[in-house]
């Protein structure tokens, strides 16, 4: 009795871990450097990029995937990750 209930107490904390540790990996923000998103000159603050037209923001694209007041949302064009709504890159699509 006392071993199954150990054993379930292991399980369930494992299985918490599990659970949060693919939160953290859904929730990974785009690396600056990382190869797709230099090849899109994405930078994570478009008042940083001189290539970025005022008003032009992640939150304004059409392929952002966030919510509205969302500091962060999946882009389409990189799968798995987040982008900040305040990025930008040159793949940028003004929002219908
Ligand atoms: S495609 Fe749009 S939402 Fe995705 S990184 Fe570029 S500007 Fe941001």
């Amino acid at each position: 009795m006392k071993t199954t209930r150990r054993t379930f107490v292991i399980q369930s904390v494992l299985g918490a871990g599990a659970l949060a540790s693919m939160g953290a990996a859904q929730a990974a923000m785009v690396d600056e450097k990382d190869p797709q998103a230099t090849a899109l000159s994405y930078v994570a603050d478009a008042s940083k990029s001189p290539k970025a037209k005022p008003g032009q923001a992640c939150e304004h694209c059409a392929l952002f995937q966030g919510k509205a007041g969302d500091a962060a949302g999946a882009c389409a064009l990189f799968a798995g990750k987040q982008v900040a709504a305040k990025g930008w890159c040159s793949a940028f699509a003004k929002k219908a």
